[in-house]
């Protein structure tokens, strides 16, 4: 069934909802974003959106590989430093010129790299092999006899005309977009980075650094969804610290759903007296919020609002919650967004647990985790970090992971095979450039 979670869903343990179902649901109402033609620099770090074939071929005329003299070779045969060739320099070819008037019998061309072969030219001899025209004027001494095409590149030797240059899908780095840039193309269908607004709600919040007032905190939760969600290669906007008055909260959330693909608020979704998110979002396009069966991050709504139909998460306030509901709902979302079909979930590993620790019942606990780099025996270690509060961001800046202990299990011992959620990439041969890409 698709639609969310139901108001109905809030009455206790038995009616939450899986992790799975959430995820299920979550993923059912987001569509990838539209691919759209970019120039060259703004689709840097996109992925093609389109097969390439080349327009042209490259190189588009003969030219020099050399600064010498394009000649016939049939004029410098049998040439060495006793017997040089004499020839009559009867044109100077530059790069960016045309050339178009023949070479004649005895005659040659100073030409430079890049500059194209006149016609009757079959070789280019490199300035090396010659005297430079340093004898008589308008003329030059030719000492080495060069190869038939020697020194010319070849039109289409590099890329011909109706070749397949790059497909669809491909990640574009510097070397792709010189190659998109050498055949001459200008516009390119990427995929699009998903906009992500982040919202933090609360009137306990004030920006770091900001001198704090009796009861308030700086808001650390803006602070780490915007980095998570350009770790995921989101174009982040964070939004500042909305205070707990849902018609505030509403105006600002319609003012973002102009520059949004996904909005991603935190705080305010509890049963507390000032949990304005669910307050201002009930009844507002379809954001329905429950209770999904982990720990942390419990309370969890989403939808989508405004007439685009913007997908919406309502995290939860607590910082470690909002992270993993990110982490485990968001991180997918957006990967879907640009496009990615498979892995839209973190890559999970089997690990030993090197300490015991309990679990809540009833919940799918993801426990802080250090995971260590595999042994030379591929057994790969897991150390929980921190406790389980989800207020604790000290042992989360500490975790690389999350353990994973199943909703009917209350303890993990030392020495217990877990599975574990890693955070930070995967080595899945990924570029640093990617992102979730
Ligand atoms: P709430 O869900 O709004 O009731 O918040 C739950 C807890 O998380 C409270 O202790 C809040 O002060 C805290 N909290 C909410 N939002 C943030 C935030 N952006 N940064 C840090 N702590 C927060
Ligand atoms: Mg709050």
């Amino acid at each position: 069934m698709s639609g969310g979670i139901h108001p109905t869903d809030q009455r206790g343990p038995t009616a939450m909802r899986s992790v799975e179902q959430h995820l299920a649901d979550v993923l059912s109402r987001i569509r990838p974003l539209p691919p759209f033609e970019q120039h060259l620099l703004d689709a840097h770090g996109h992925r093609l959106a389109e097969d390439v074939i080349a327009p042209r071929d490259v190189p588009l005329f003969d030219n020099s590989a050399m600064d010498g003299y394009a000649v016939r070779r049939i004029d410098v045969l049998g040439v060495d430093d006793e017997r040089p060739a004499l020839l009559t320099v009867t044109q100077e070819l530059p790069a960016g010129v045309a050339a178009n008037v023949e070479i004649g019998p005895g005659a040659c061309a100073r030409i430079m790299t890049g500059a194209p072969v006149p016609p009757g030219a079959d070789a280019v001899v490199p300035v090396e092999w010659t005297d430079g025209g340093a004898g008589a004027e308008g003329t030059v001494r030719i000492y080495r006899t060069p190869e038939p095409g020697g020194h010319i590149r070849r039109t289409g030797e590099d890329v011909r005309v109706g070749q397949p240059l790059l497909s669809a899908g491909t990640l574009l780095g510097a070397r792709q977009i010189g190659l998109l840039a050498a055949v001459g193309r200008d516009l390119v269908a990427v995929r699009p980075s998903p906009r992500v607004v982040i919202i933090s709600t609360g009137s306990e919040l004030v920006e770091p650094g900001a001198p704090l007032g009796p009861g308030q905190i700086p808001d650390a939760n803006g602070y780490t969804l915007a980095a998570a969600a350009r770790e995921a290669g989101a174009v982040v906007y964070r939004v500042g610290v909305v205070a707990d008055d849902a018609k505030l909260l509403l105006d600002t959330i319609e003012d973002q759903l102009i520059r949004a693909d996904l909005v991603v608020t935190t705080g305010g979704v509890s049963v507390g007296a000032y949990d304005v998110v669910k307050e201002a979002l009930t009844g507002l396009g379809t954001v329905e919020f429950g209770r999904v069966a982990m720990q942390p991050g419990m309370p969890q709504g989403f939808g989508v609002v405004g007439v685009e139909e913007i997908p919406i998460f309502t995290l939860p306030g607590n910082p470690v919650s909002a992270y993993v509901g990110f982490e485990l709902f968001v991180r997918p979302a957006i990967r879907k967004l640009f496009g990615r079909e498979e892995d839209l979930q973190h890559t999970v590993v089997e690990a030993v647990c090197t300490a015991a620790f309990d679990s809540p019942p009833g919940r799918r606990q993801y426990a802080r985790g250090a995971v260590q780099p595999a042994a030379a025996d591929g057994r790969i270690e897991v150390r929980p970090v921190g406790g389980s509060g989800s207020h604790l961001m000290g042992g989360l800046a500490q975790a690389n992971c999350l353990i994973v202990v199943p909703e009917a299990q209350i303890r993990v011992e030392r020495g217990d095979l877990v599975s574990v959620v890693l955070l930070d990439g995967e080595s899945r041969g990924g570029s640093a450039l990617a992102g979730d890409r």
